[in-house]
């Protein structure tokens, strides 16, 4: 079994993952072969990116959700539901499910 030679990454390829000649003709994985191949093929590869921006999105998202959650549950100590949704810009339903919902620290 191989080790992709990049310091950043260094995961293991497995048989049948494709190997790649990197810098210096050490074997790289081909995530790695790809970003070093666009970046001009400098010296060093790449390091891979903290995560994609697919998942930097769905986290945001997340975070945006949880934060109306919050307000809705705090709205829902003097409002009801319609008129929260009302307020908030949102429908019945999601305001429903947003007070459903636990706060993510519940003790
Ligand atoms: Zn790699």
């Amino acid at each position: 079994m191989h080790t992709c030679a990049s310091p950043a990454c260094r995961k293991s390829i497995q048989p049948g993952q494709r190997r790649r000649p990197g810098p210096d003709g050490q074997t790289i994985c081909n995530p790695c072969y790809i970003r070093w191949h666009k970046a001009g093929r400098p010296a060093d590869v790449p390091p891979p990116p903290e995560m994609s921006t697919g998942h930097a999105r769905g986290l945001q998202r997340h975070a945006e959700a949880a934060a109306r959650a919050e307000q809705a549950r705090t709205l829902a100590l003097v409002y009801s539901p319609e008129e929260i949704a009302a307020e908030m810009g949102l429908t019945v339903t999601t305001v429903n499910g947003y007070l459903r919902s636990r706060p993510e620290m519940a003790c």
